[in-house]
Formats: C-alpha cells, sequence, structure tokens
C-alpha cells in the first residue's frame, strides 16, 4: 500500500474542515514562497469553571473537546476553532481568547530538512544527531533503533524508533539491553505528544550537555561514569512528521498517525478532530478507567484496546529490557527500596512536576519517595507538583503509570513551559525562548534527577 497523495489528504481534510482550498497543493509546493491557504483559525480558549475544574473538563473532554493539559485555577484551557467555540458557548460556558494560533501556511520541510519553525529540530534532524553524536563519540554513545512507528509497519513512510544511550562504556554490559546491567538508567522521553515540540528540543539539548562536558564539567563527567542515560527525543515520529509539515505554523497534532479506527478523523489536525491513538491514553495499565475518550477523532483517544499501538510498546518492551521489575502485581506493592533508576517523560506546557497515580488520587504504595523528588524537580525549576488528580484531575494509560506500575521505576511527567505566556508558553513557542528559558530552567532539574536515579526510593525517607 502507498501513501496517498497529498492533494487528496488535503481534499480530504478540506472536506472534513469545511474549508475552501483555494490554492492545489502541488503547485503551492512547487513555487515558493508559499502561498497562503485559506484555513480555519484556532484559538486557546480560557472556560471559567461553572462547577469544578475537574468536573468541566472531564465533561467537555466527553463532548469532543480538545481540553488542554494547562487546565487548572478555576479555569479550563480548551484548543477550537470558531465552530468549536459556538458549540462550547451554546454549552453555556463562556470562553475568552487567550491566544490566536498562527494560520496555516504551507511550507513543509522537505525530507532532508534538519530543522523548521525557526530551529526546531524535524524527525530528520533528531536522528541524524543521535546518529552523529554515536559516530562522533563511540566511548560515550550507542544508537538503539527499538521499534518502528505505525506508519513504518503498515509500509506508509514512517520511521524507525531510535533511543541513545550516553555513558562511559566501559564494557559490554553498559548500554546492554540487559535489566541487570551494571549502572543504573535514566530514560528521558520527548514528544509523545508530538505538538509539545518543546520537549524534543530539551532533549536534544540534555544529548549535548552530556557527550560536550565528558572530562571537563565535574558533575556531568561524575554522572557518566555512573549512571546510563537514555534518551527517546522523539517517541511519536509520525505524529511529529504531521507536526512539522505546518512549517511555520506547525500543526497541532497530539496523537500518532494511525488512521484504522476513525476513518473520518482529520489530518492535519483541526479544532474539533485529530486521527491517530494518544499514546499517553493507551497504556495497558488501568487503562481506559477515567480521563481518556472513546471518540477516536478526540485528541484523547485511549485507542480501540490497551497496548494497541507499535510506539507505546516498543516503549514498553525497551523498559522490560532495561529495568528489572522491583514492584509486585497488586496496586498496593511497594517497590524494593534498592530499586535502582529513573523516568522523564517531557510534555508541556503548564510549569508542573506529575507523579503516580495518575489513574487516582489514591497515594501510590512509594509515594513518600516520589514526592519528595517531585519536589525538588519542582523547586529546581520553579513549577507545582502533584498527582494529576490534585493538580487537575485523573487520567489513565499514561507512560509512567504503566513504567512505575509495572516494574516499579520511579516515573515522572514534567510539563514544561514558560512563564513568559505571550511569546515562550503554549505548544508553539518561539525557538529563542529554548535558549532563553526552558533550556536554562530544565538542566538543574535533570541533573538533580539524575543523581537521584542511584536510590531513588531513598529519597524522602526520614530513617535509613
Ligand atoms: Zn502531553
Amino acid at each position: 500500500m502507498r501513501t496517498r497523495p497529498r492533494t487528496a489528504l488535503l481534499a480530504a481534510t478540506a472536506a472534513v474542515a469545511g474549508v475552501l482550498i483555494a490554492v492545489p497543493l502541488d503547485s503551492a509546493e512547487a513555487s515558493r514562497p508559499a502561498a497562503d491557504v485559506a484555513t480555519t483559525k484556532l484559538y486557546e480558549l480560557t472556560v471559567p469553571a461553572r462547577t469544578t475544574v475537574a468536573k468541566d473538563a472531564e465533561l467537555l473532554e466527553a463532548q469532543g473537546f480538545d481540553v488542554l493539559e494547562g487546565s487548572g485555577g478555576g479555569k479550563v484551557k480548551v484548543l477550537a476553532d470558531p465552530t468549536e467555540r459556538e458549540r462550547l458557548i451554546s454549552l453555556g460556558f463562556s470562553a475568552t481568547v487567550t491566544r490566536s494560533l498562527p494560520q496555516v501556511r504551507w511550507k513543509t520541510p522537505s525530507t532532508t530538512d534538519s530543522t523548521y519553525y525557526g530551529g526546531y529540530p524535524t524527525v530528520t534532524g533528531q536522528y541524524a544527531h543521535m546518529d552523529k553524536v554515536a559516530r562522533t563519540k563511540p566511548a560515550l554513545a550507542k544508537v538503539v533503533n527499538y521499534g518502528a512507528s505505525w506508519r513504518k509497519k503498515n509500509d506508509l513512510g514512517g520511521s524507525k524508533l531510535k533511543a541513545i544511550c550516553i555513558t562511559r562504556i566501559a564494557g559490554r554490559k553498559d548500554c546492554s539491553l540487559d535489566p541487570k546491567a551494571p549502572k543504573p538508567r535514566f530514560v528521558l522521553m520527548g514528544q509523545m505528544h508530538a505538538r509539545e515540540i518543546a520537549t524534543g528540543d530539551v532533549a536534544y539539548r540534555w544529548i549535548d550537555h552530556l557527550v560536550g562536558n565528558y572530562g571537563t564539567d565535574a558533575t556531568v563527567t561524575s554522572l557518566l561514569n555512573s549512571t546510563e542515560f537514555w534518551v527517546i527525543p522523539v517517541a511519536n515520529p509520525d505524529g511529529v512528521e504531521i507536526v512539522q509539515e505546518g512549517g511555520d505554523a506547525p500543526y497541532l497534532q497530539r496523537k500518532n498517525a494511525n488512521t484504522s479506527n476513525g476513518q473520518d478523523c482529520a489530518i492535519p489536525p483541526t479544532g474539533q478532530s485529530q486521527s491517530g491513538v494518544d499514546l499517553n491514553r493507551n497504556a495497558g495499565f488501568q487503562w481506559n478507567t477515567g480521563g481518556s475518550s472513546d471518540d477516536p477523532c478526540s485528541p484523547a483517544y485511549h485507542g480501540p484496546t490497551a497496548d494497541s499501538e507499535p510506539e507505546l510498546t516498543a516503549v514498553q518492551t525497551l523498559f522490560r529490557k532495561l529495568y528489572p521489575d522491583t514492584r509486585g502485581p497488586a496496586l498496593t506493592d511497594i517497590a524494593a527500596a534498592d530499586t535502582r533508576g529513573m523516568f522523564i517523560s517531557l510534555h508541556s506546557d503548564t510549569r508542573m512536576v506529575l507523579f503516580p497515580w495518575a489513574f487516582t488520587k489514591d497515594d501510590a504504595p512509594n509515594d513518600a519517595s516520589l514526592r519528595a523528588i517531585a519536589a525538588q524537580l519542582a523547586a529546581d525549576t520553579g513549577f507545582t507538583h502533584g498527582q494529576p488528580g490534585e493538580l487537575l484531575y485523573t487520567a489513565s494509560g499514561g507512560t509512567d503509570d504503566w513504567a512505575y506500575g509495572e516494574l516499579g521505576i520511579p516515573s515522572f511527567t514534567i510539563e514544561i513551559g514558560s512563564t513568559t505566556d505571550t511569546t515562550c508558553n503554549g505548544f508553539l513557542p518561539a525557538y529563542s525562548c529554548m535558549e532563553s528559558s526552558y533550556w536554562p530552567t530544565m538542566l538543574p532539574a535533570l541533573l538533580n534527577a539524575a543523581k537521584s536515579a542511584r536510590a531513588p526510593y531513598q529519597v524522602g525517607q526520614s530513617s535509613r
């Protein structure tokens, strides 16, 4: 089977979105600069809660609205086009436009371009970067292909799934796919939600910081001698391909590119519809127990069954090869006190450090340590910390609940963002914000998390 021609794809999308595409895509692509294309405007809306934020967020999600991770403080944040805004108001809500997202213009990076939207790395750029690091620093880094994306598996283009292991490679067991490897593992993952583009860039910079400072910076040298760093900068490469097709106005695709569930879901995404499965609602640990959607076009669609998506199951398989299982099967089983390692999944943009459980407000068995580490990360970044149910509402099927629940790994979601709201926050911060705000905010937190990876469940224990 071959990829549909892009004109057909666009026409289908236009029909769904109810907009007129005046310029044939092929001619727009052939002649630069790209012609403007009429399209639906997208707004970030602030919706004051009528009951509680948690209840209203769940209600709106059930109604098919794109409820953003940035809700809280008495307000729900919703991504919507003008039609969806009207529907929101007809349901009795008021909705203020907080941010108007850029009009879509066609300036798609070519398959060989390494950056887009002012400097953000494309999938091609991320993969070339990892390969180059491993090629030029073989004593410090190794690239591992750990699976294939949905499009790749279905012969529709797509990508391999790639991770890079960074440590002082002293023997065969370093960077091996063996849970009994000598050093604790710290995995940092970006862009499982494709449109959260700052997360991939922070992961990219983390790779450079580690390999670039070995032997000169005492902290980095000590960490690479004692710990293995695994970085998955793009957990959802098919989704990122859709995002970057927007060029200077990246598409807000959150999910993967699996089109087999809702045939009419929009590609690229519109305010009310997007194709794919939410990889961070698909994991088979307390799957579909709240905070996710049955609607295939919803941004929070949990998939037809638990663990149905190749990008997620590949991460799970990789984790089983990197971490021993230190937690029993019961919800109340505590992970072993000598558990080693750490997992951080990067998301944006609400400036929060989240930890299990996400599917319930109940404390996780290792709550004291998880909470203490999260408090440290919050102090380092200026973010707030708590379980999702404490800060907003519960969400099931997440990778961090799975990693902690199945294997006992101390797992965190960091919602990265900036206080400079007009230019640097949101899903599409100006690229200059990475250097001025995101990276300096995150580096101290990542270094402290790395130090905790040696004995994470000793953190926050009053007696040892
Ligand atoms: Zn996210």
